[in-house]
């Protein structure tokens, strides 16, 4: 950490270990040990809130690549791992998770300091990802297969006999985004584990830090070397040699769907299976009866939670004309207000975007937008002199040709729509080539259940938005992916169908 940085953080309270963990570059988590890169290069991890250095981590490349799918591969097989049983399996799982427990604090500001989100909401990422940890965990004594009498027995004098069995994938490829660098990589390492799989999880470049802590996390609490590989890196140079390695038998993939196509190509090459979370342009549906003023932060956390840096956020605003005025009234109130700011601030409600690349490309579609002739209610512009700021911003007067209505943003973007019926908005509403989540926001039934099967997305919320369960699949369909994450769902992910015929 620099000078100027340790100065600049002496104004929060810190934790030790945080201080600590931050006091020189960080290695990668490579079987049971911590390596640079064979190249010896590096990336610099930044505050985006100040845009100042935090640390750097080692850059991996395909060399790196080779021996932490060697070791996953290892880990594998190995007696400590391989050779546990489903209950001892459980129970090394549910350490890892009393670890990250106890080191509750230091994630919450790792998450903060890398990612820019408010420490509450790096708070709300723990106790997700602890539940999700733990909910997995149960499901490992939980894994069953079944039994199927042949219908065709071939050797008559002999009595034939079939059973499935669910055996894990192998080594787990998880390549995970940066805007919730702790539950990205929990929802795909806690099932993988539970599986019995191994893992090799590559982080974004922008948000290393918490997938180093959690590797940290796992050898404290006794997870046998290269059960849990962590290399850092650049997409290009790291992620894409692991998607493309013949060990691999799953690439678990959460990002954009440029980088998923990119994935799933590479991943092909093997006939490896896949599992792909892209992007969204999820609608929020407000119907005619409107929503009350006690959902209306709802409605506007639909959008701007995480500064709008959720792939499932309700970028498009379709409410019904007659309440179309008051809605966006009220969201556009409450976007004003929202006190953005560093994220170690107690009060801040929204910090920055994650690097100064995504805080011009947001800008850049607002721009488009004012360009193409689109009315902004209210923000618009970078907020604050320092940092990766950008206003909570909604436009209206947009058509659907926009690239603010097509394109997914990514930031805190949003478009209203007025629209006059049903078959209008489901009409817009599905004109989109993703098709991750979608809400609608009424207390008509009939109405909700009549649109709920004609939308086109992997995951509907009535009156809520953004509100994932653990135990609830969640999982796009179009090009918002492929697969599920969480519930049962998620853990079968991992697991491969071994079917047995036996004459006896
Ligand atoms: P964003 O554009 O929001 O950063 P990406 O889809 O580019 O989202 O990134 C998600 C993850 O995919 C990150 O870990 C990133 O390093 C990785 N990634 C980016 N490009 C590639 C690639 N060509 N092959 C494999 N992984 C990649
Ligand atoms: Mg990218």
């Amino acid at each position: 950490m620099s000078q100027a940085q340790a100065a600049k953080l002496e104004q929060y309270e810190i934790t030790d270990a945080v201080s600590s963990f931050l006091a020189s570059p960080r290695k990668m988590l490579v079987g049971d040990g911590w390596v640079d890169a064979k190249s010896g290069r590096t990336l610099d991890v930044l505050d985006p809130a100040t845009n100042r250095l935090i640390t750097s981590v080692p850059a991996a490349d395909s060399a790196d690549v080779d021996d932490a799918v060697r070791a996953a591969e290892q880990a594998f097989v190995s007696p400590d791992w391989g050779g546990l049983s489903p209950a001892e399996r459980e129970s090394l799982l549910l350490k890892v998770a009393d670890v990250i427990e106890t080191r509750a604090d230091d994630f919450s500001q790792i998450i903060t300091l890398e990612c820019g989100k408010p420490l509450a909401e790096s708070d709300e990422e723990i106790a997700d990802a602890l539940s999700t940890w733990r909910y997995c965990a149960a499901w490992a004594t939980r894994i069953e297969g079944s039994s199927v009498n042949p219908i065709n027995p071939i050797i008559p004098e002999k009595s034939a006999f079939g059973y499935t069995r669910k055996e894990p994938i192998g080594v787990v490829g998880a390549i995970i985004p940066w805007n919730f660098p702790l539950i990205n990589a929990v929802d795909r390492v806690a099932p993988a584990l539970t599986a019995g799989c191994t893992v090799v999880l590559k982080p974004a470049e922008q948000t290393p830090l918490t997938a180093l802590l959690l590797g940290e996390a796992a050898l404290e609490a006794g997870l046998p070397a290269g059960v849990l590989n962590v290399l850092t890196g650049f997409g290009p140079e790291a992620g894409s040699p692991l998607a493309a390695h013949p060990g691999i038998g799953k690439v678990a993939f959460t990002g954009s769907t440029s980088v998923g196509k990119l994935i799933g190509k590479a991943a092909m090459e093997n006939i490896t299976d896949v599992n792909l979370e892209l992007g969204g342009k999820s609608p929020m549906i407000v119907l005619e009866d409107g929503v009350d003023d006690d959902m209306l932060p709802w409605l506007a956390a639909g959008l701007f939670y995480n500064s709008g840096q959720v792939c499932t956020a309700g970028s498009r605003l379709y409410a019904h004309k007659k309440v179309f005025d008051k809605v966006v009234a009220g969201v556009a109130d409450i976007a004003g207000s929202l006190k953005l700011g560093h994220g170690l601030e107690a009060e801040t409600e929204m910090g920055p975007l994650v690097s100064p690349e995504q805080q011009q490309r947001v800008l850049g579609y607002i721009d488009s937008g004012v360009e193409a002739g689109a009315e902004t209610v209210t923000g618009g512009k970078q907020w604050g002199t320092e940092g990766c700021f950008v206003e909570p911003t909604i436009f209206t007067n947009v058509h659907d040709r926009m690239k603010v209505v097509k394109e997914e943003i990514f930031g805190p973007v949003m478009v209203a729509i007025p629209f006059a019926d049903e078959a209008e908005v489901l009409e817009k509403a599905n004109n989109t080539s993703y098709g991750l989540t979608a809400s609608i926001w009424s207390n008509d039934l009939s109405k909700v259940n009549r649109l709920i099967p004609r939308l086109k997305a992997g995951l509907v919320w009535v009156n809520a938005h953004n509100l994932l369960d653990l135990a609830l699949p969640f999982g796009g369909v179009k090009q918002s992916g492929i697969g599920r994450e969480n519930g049962l769902d998620g853990v079968e992910e991992y697991l491969e169908t071994k079917t047995v015929i036996m004459y006896s």
